[in-house]
């Protein structure tokens, strides 16, 4: 059977690669964009789609720039590559460098980051490193040790991260037939709010779609530089992966919002880890909490009236539920354990079945 078609090749016309560079793949790309009718139902907007960015090789949406950027740190002769990472970037930098044979140093904020993602890291054997310090000192210092390490830098600062990251886009035009309405997204770092920006200006241009959807980018509300207008010293939220005080593509997002008239808005903890248990419980779907902040700030704005006129809107799950599974283990009261007796079991489902 023939190996499905790699993102580099499938896209090497808008990609900036060449015949020399690699073929690098995990079979990253092509993730489901499934319809969310409970969604629907609830903010009355006729389609909703959630764009499944956990389906990726690692679990992330990360696979798609990284593919890119390590693809070309090879083609370039390098041998070893290091990132900052809340976790993701991290599991996928440790997984294409395995592939590639390419040593990889990680660089995380002590203490914050998701269990399944560290282990992720560690079993593609990456070196591990913790700072204490925060996401942002942790960024500030893998880019100077890339520096002085002569390592390739592979954090979204590098762009061939969004260049990779930007076919999601051409992937929701495809599938729909063109751009959607409006696109739900959650910002951290801010490069997948501008990848998006980036891959639907080049559709509508190429003729992939005939217009350029709004973007609706969400920060924690702990944790909300743009929103605010300031560098958040301490941030805090338990979305992890977007808990960032001073993103670094932080002006190609407020363009991204100011060209496509859409806003960028924070949501708070409650409201994430309430979108995170629906989108599990009534649509069936795992994503991890900040994924949740795009579908959080979706009901936010149907509640408040700001999707009047929206027909077509997508939101990005960006990653996978299971990288977090003390998450998903404190919904839990508590676990039920009975002995080995029908009765028993009977009595704690709490019904005949
Ligand atoms: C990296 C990441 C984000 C934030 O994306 P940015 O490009 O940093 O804005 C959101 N969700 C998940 C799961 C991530 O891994």
């Amino acid at each position: 059977m023939p190996e499905k078609i790699c993102l580099i090749d499938r896209y090497a016309d808008r990609l900036p690669v060449g015949a020399g560079t690699p073929r690098l793949t995990l079979g990253e790309g092509d993730t489901p964009l499934v319809r969310a009718p409970f969604l629907e139902s609830e903010t009355g907007i006729p389609e909703v789609w959630l764009k499944v960015e956990g389906a990726n090789p690692t679990g992330s949406f990360k696979d798609r720039g990284m593919v890119v950027a390590v693809a070309k740190a090879l083609e370039a002769g390098a041998t070893s590559i290091l990132c900052a990472s809340t976790g993701n970037t991290a599991a996928s930098a440790a997984a294409y460098a395995a592939r590639a044979r390419l040593r990889c140093a990680v660089v995380f904020p002590a203490g914050y980051v998701a269990l399944g993602k560290l282990s992720q890291a560690i079993v593609f054997g990456a070196q591990v490193v913790a700072v204490r310090g925060g996401f942002d000192d942790a960024l500030r210092l893998a880019r100077d040790a890339a520096q002085r390490e002569g390592a390739t830098l592979v954090n979204s600062v590098n762009p061939l991260r969004l260049q990779g990251q930007k076919t999601a886009a051409f992937e929701v035009c495809e599938a729909l037939g063109d751009a959607p309405d409006a696109l739900f997204i959650p910002v951290g770092n801010a490069g997948n709010i501008s990848a998006y920006w980036l891959g639907f200006v080049e559709a509508a241009r190429s003729g992939l779609a005939t217009k350029h959807p709004r973007m609706f980018g969400f920060q924690a509300s702990g944790a909300a530089p743009i929103v605010r207008g300031a560098i958040v010293e301490h941030p805090e939220t338990i979305a992890t992966a977007i808990r960032i005080g001073n993103p670094a593509s932080w002006d190609l997002a407020v363009k991204a919002r100011d060209e496509s008239g859409g806003a960028i808005e924070a949501v708070t903890d409650e409201d994430i880890l309430d979108a995170y248990s629906t989108l599990a419980r009534c649509e069936g779907i795992f994503c991890e909490p900040a994924s949740a902040a795009a579908v959080a700030g979706l009901r936010l704005r149907a509640r408040a009236g700001g999707t009047q006129g929206l027909r077509t809107v997508v939101c990005v799950l960006t990653g996978n539920g299971l990288k977090d599974p003390d998450r998903a283990m404190a919904l839990a009261g508590g676990l039920i354990e009975v002995d080995a007796d029908l009765d028993a079991v009977c009595a704690a489902i709490g019904r005949p079945l």
